[in-house]
């Protein structure tokens, strides 16, 4: 005599939680190494992405560049052309953008250790 077991199947969950976006590669200046030199704004593709104003100013230097971080489109060539190392492209989450917009892009050194300061 054969018993019947039921089998449990779980049951679906009605809404399904939305897939996390995905990070996007963007450019963060770093305060203590850029010299203003614009070098990188030459290099940028993409008009208006890079610029030196409106951007903050260390004393006795000339303006920091700064990004505008929602039309960069991390292709790198600031990183790879930067005399200084003073700009790098992270994979950011959309939190980490929304970090970065309103400090222009520019970041302290720590940034690599553990997130936007
Ligand atoms: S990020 Fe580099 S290339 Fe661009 S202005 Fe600063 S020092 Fe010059
Ligand atoms: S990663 Fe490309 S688009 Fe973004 S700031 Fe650098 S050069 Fe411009």
């Amino acid at each position: 005599m054969s018993e019947n077991v039921a089998t449990e199947t779980p049951a679906p969950t009605a809404v399904k939680p939305p897939a996390p976006a995905k990070p996007k590669l963007k450019a963060l200046v770093e305060r203590d190494s850029c010299v203003g030199c614009e070098y990188c704004v030459h290099w940028c593709p993409v008009p208006e992405c890079l610029q030196m104003t409106g951007g903050e100013q260390v004393e006795g230097s000339l303006p920091l560049v700064h990004v505008a971080i929602e039309i960069c489109i991390g292709c790198k060539l600031c990183e790879q052309n930067c005399p200084y190392d003073a700009i790098h492209v992270y994979k950011l989450s959309p939190e980490e953008i929304e970090k970065a917009r309103p400090l222009d892009g520019i970041i302290d050194q720590t940034y690599a250790a553990g997130g936007l300061d």
